[in-house]
């Protein structure tokens, strides 16, 4: 029904589809979307949704809420690399705090399990105390531009103990591999034997992605939901959706088996396009009562390492007012897998 009511007005389905993409002019140094100007000052305006909604599209939340956040937490690192390590160690001792300053540089003498990035319960702590959950997308390749990340074997108690208490593990698709099938699926299974049990969520490392490709080929891996389409260079709306839905290939001419959850706003990128804090909660906020006013659904991507280092305080703290704000209206906060459930084929 959704698709039928897009296809009524051939802007927003225009839109809705990103049929741009489809023969881009430009790519990024990673390959992706080069997004013009233009479109990243309009992302902040979900201009499909409202169209939906607009025309008789009915959304409703468990427990009557109005709209739904979901936090996911992308795993890059489980152990700071030492550039990290450093920085951290400054901050502390410019703030005179000794003990943080070693925390921060010894860590490594103590054993990996005192690693400060392998703060997952730390994080679960603080969104329970909100009554909310997330997503957390590990990473199951050794290829990476950058370095080697860590091996998903040495943290299985980690992974279950997310699961046992009702959050999620899903998969942080490998840089290499958002256009590789076959290396996908093995990724998705190196997981699954860690967690013992089916991955239902994906989202690529860089959220290196390409319409309408990536669907078909997680959907194929067996993927339920992927949330890597959003800005990796700003935020909003990519495609004016502010509700899940199911991606349509303009290729084949038919809807594509998976849902997109998609990525609204990132750490790294609201705060490099951000003069500061202010500006940024203030962006952030606009967003949400948007997503808020429409029923919809609010993705957001916190990576871990910002609660487990010292130089992006910032960063939590605006976290924690996102989970205040939000609980203060009333708002579902949860992992991208209970979206997925709650939302099934979708409306
Ligand atoms: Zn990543």
């Amino acid at each position: 029904m959704m698709h039928e009511l897009l296809k009524q007005n051939q802007n927003i389905w225009d839109l809705f589809t990103r049929k741009e993409e489809y023969s881009p002019e430009k790519l990024d140094e990673h390959g992706r979307f080069l997004f013009a100007e233009k479109s990243i000052r309009n992302a902040s305006e979900p201009e499909a949704s409202r169209y939906l909604m607009n025309h008789g599209m009915q959304v409703e939340f468990p427990e009557n809420k109005k709209f739904a956040v979901c936090l996911t937490h992308d795993v890059d690192d489980i152990y700071p690399p030492p550039s990290h390590c450093l920085l951290s160690s400054v901050c502390c001792l410019k703030s005179l705090n000794f003990r943080g300053s070693a925390v921060q540089l010894l860590w490594k003498f103590r054993g990996k399990e005192y690693s400060p990035y392998l703060n997952l319960s730390k994080i679960m702590d603080l969104e329970a105390s909100y009554g909310a959950k997330s997503s957390f997308y590990f990473i199951a390749t050794e290829a990476d531009p950058i370095r080697f990340r860590y091996d998903i074997e040495d943290i299985e108690h980690h992974l279950k103990e997310i699961s046992d208490r009702g959050w999620e593990v899903g998969l942080h698709g490998g840089y290499y591999s958002y256009n590789n099938p076959e290396a996908i699926k093995k990724e998705k299974k190196r997981l699954e034997d860690v967690l013992g049990k089916t991955v239902l969520g994906f989202r690529n490392h860089y959220l290196r992605f390409k319409t309408p490709d990536s669907w078909e080929i997680l959907a194929d891996a067996g993927f339920s939901y992927d949330s890597t389409f959003g800005h990796s260079n700003s935020v909003g709306f990519r495609n004016g959706m502010c509700h899940p839905f199911r991606p349509y290939n303009l290729k084949e001419d038919r809807e594509i088996k998976i849902l997109e959850i998609p990525l609204v706003v990132m750490d790294v990128s609201l705060f490099a396009t951000s003069k500061s804090f202010e500006e940024a909660w203030e962006r952030t906020q606009n967003l949400i009562d948007i997503t808020a006013s429409l029923n919809g659904v609010i993705t957001l991507l916190w990576h871990n390492f910002v609660f487990g280092c010292s130089f992006r305080k910032d960063w939590v703290k605006l976290y924690e007012k996102v989970l205040e704000y939000c609980s203060g209206r009333g708002a579902w906060m949860t992992s991208g897998e209970e979206i997925y459930r709650w939302w099934g084929d979708g409306v």
